[in-house]
């Protein structure tokens, strides 16, 4: 991953420091990043508690997208807590349009009688990244798109510092957004377990439509939402247990990461935000190799 002057620019913006290594690294030549202290080593990320190496995974890959090479990242081991429910016939047969019209119109629980725009996501609609943050705040009830307060601003610059962008029309660069939830939990409180219930099966089909390569999960919410069928007592675990690890959400690799609102508040935690994103990146290089 080659930074230029821009990306270095938003690193720094970032508040991560940019070094520049003797030798290259598989994967990060020479001029490039790396920012934090756990930059996969040439052998891949050591193995710990509850992830395996496994071959690389291809649910979820456009066929053009798909490779032989195996993969060198750690991946979850694929218990399953409990089974997703069966998506509701009528969403899994929508397309696009059809859904956005339904999310607009929805009103399965009670966050419909306070909203005032439903925030359905943003992005281009082959986008081979999904990032996956919890819930509309107050600027995004107002504006109807995900990410556009200052927390919006920070990831849009984590993005752009690996060259992807939201209103790209190139599926290489572009990067869809989408929340767990598709309406403001009033006074930005946590979101309630039957909302998320509620709300899932248009995530699921925002995933099936848009068949990413990665999916990046940001704060506790929403990696608890994603996670709850694939690791078990997620709720349990704090989110720097489940980093470093690449999850799966429907048949998609997923990596989580902290919530840009946490980072503005915790800014010495944006180098391991960093190396999620680097980690996201060698996922998504592996697998659009060749
Ligand atoms: N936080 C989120 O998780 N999503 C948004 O859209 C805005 C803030």
């Amino acid at each position: 991953m080659e930074l230029d002057v821009r990306q270095r620019a938003m690193l720094e913006e970032m508040g991560i420091r940019v070094w520049l290594p003797q030798e290259a690294t598989p994967g990060f030549p020479a001029g490039s990043i790396d920012a934090s202290p756990s930059t996969p080593p040439p052998g891949g990320w050591p193995a710990s508690a509850g992830a395996a190496v496994v071959a690389r995974p291809t649910a979820g890959l456009r066929e053009s997208q798909s490779t032989s090479a195996p993969v060198s990242v750690l991946v979850s081991r694929a218990v399953p807590s409990s089974a997703p429910r069966a998506l509701p016939a009528d969403i899994a047969a929508m397309g696009w349009d059809d859904l956005q019209q339904a999310v607009a119109g929805c009103q399965a629980c009670g966050l419909c009688k306070s909203r005032k725009n439903t925030v359905f996501g943003v992005g281009h609609q082959q986008a081979r990244w999904l990032v996956v943050g919890e819930a509309p705040g107050e600027n995004e009830d107002i504006q109807g798109e995900p990410f556009v307060g200052q927390a919006g601003k920070l990831l849009d610059n984590m993005l752009k510092a690996l060259g992807l962008s939201r209103t790209s029309d190139d599926g290489a660069q572009a990067v869809y957004i989408a929340n767990v939830l598709k309406c403001r939990p009033p006074g930005n409180r946590n979101p309630a377990p039957e909302e998320v219930l509620q709300c899932e099966p248009y995530l699921r089909r925002q995933v099936a439509l848009l068949q990413p390569t990665i999916i990046l999960a940001l704060g506790r919410f929403a990696v608890q939402s994603i996670l709850q069928h694939s690791v078990p007592d997620v709720a349990s675990l704090p989110l720097g247990r489940l980093r470093g690890q690449v999850h799966s959400y429907e048949g998609v690799p997923v990596v989580v990461s902290y919530h840009p609102a946490y980072l503005l508040r915790t800014p010495q935690d944006k180098a391991k935000a960093w190396d999620d994103l680097c980690l996201a990146q060698s996922v998504m290089m592996e697998a659009t190799a060749g």
